[in-house]
């Protein structure tokens, strides 16, 4: 009985504070003013989603629409750079949330859930300048770099007798293209036009439907069955839709 009446207690003490927001991502605003911080992993390589700016911190599209629905649903957003591949299993650890040019794939969803997606986006291959690689066809068989635990990865793994490297970052698969390692470069196709442009008398980069590459949606990973996070995410995102900061920030950050 007593035991019993203990945990009631302990139950009341603990919603009690969650109600106050101490420590809870969902919480909002905490008592004082003192704004909640959201922590939000990203992979800064990921241009021009994100890649680290000329003050050594991560900026990008990315960085911009986070801070953006940070300011809309009043709390503070401080962003932690760390491998695309630790991303999914961070959330909820180390990190609240994760932006990162990341796909929503049904492997994810059974770790985490998914905003309301706010980009559309598909892969790319990413060849030497003068390569005869042009359909899908011609994918099979090759010497394939991606980045580890990406989309683009899980495409490669499905071609016919194909050897795939796995990178770290993307740009290091673009760097053993151009050294002659691999054939060919797997990869959105925002940053592989970023990298084209890069290292453009080296490589070109093709897209489009030849490969017959899936549209691929972009969303803000979340804590599973966080609704009430969720639900704020989706009221920024759609705000921001509508006010004209979603469109300003396609153009200075993917379009210019
Ligand atoms: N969109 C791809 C994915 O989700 C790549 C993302 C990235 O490399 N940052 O797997």
């Amino acid at each position: 009985m007593k035991k019993k009446l203990m945990a009631v207690i302990m139950s009341v003490i603990m919603t009690g504070s969650m109600l106050a927001g101490c420590g809870s991502a969902a919480g909002g605003a905490a008592e004082g003013g003192a704004k909640e911080t959201l922590t939000v992993g990203t992979n800064a390589a990921f241009p021009p989603f994100e890649y680290v700016g000329d003050d050594g911190k991560p900026d990008g599209f990315d960085m911009a629409l986070i801070k953006a629905v940070g300011d809309k649903i009043g709390m503070e957003v401080q962003i932690q750079d760390m491998e695309f591949d630790s991303l999914v299993s961070s959330i909820g650890g180390k990190i609240d949330v994760a932006i990162a040019g990341m796909t929503v794939t049904e492997e994810r969803q059974k770790t985490v859930d998914f905003s309301d997606s706010y980009y559309e986006a598909v892969q790319a291959v990413i060849v030497p300048k003068g390569s005869s690689v042009a359909s899908a066809d011609d994918l099979k068989n090759l010497k394939i770099g991606v980045q580890l635990g990406t989309t683009g990865e899980f495409i490669a793994d499905e071609i016919e007798g194909v050897e795939v490297s796995a990178y770290n970052k993307a740009v290091d698969a673009v760097n053993d293209l151009i050294n002659g390692r691999v054939d060919c470069v797997i990869v959105d196709k925002n940053p592989a036009e970023v990298f084209g442009a890069q290292f453009s008398d080296k490589v070109d980069v093709l897209s489009g439907t030849d490969f017959d590459f899936e549209p691929e949606f972009y969303a803000i990973a979340l804590p599973k069955g966080n609704t009430e996070l969720a639900d704020k995410i989706n009221g920024a995102l759609k705000e921001l839709k509508e006010d004209g900061t979603y469109d300003k920030l396609v153009k200075q950050y993917i379009e210019e």
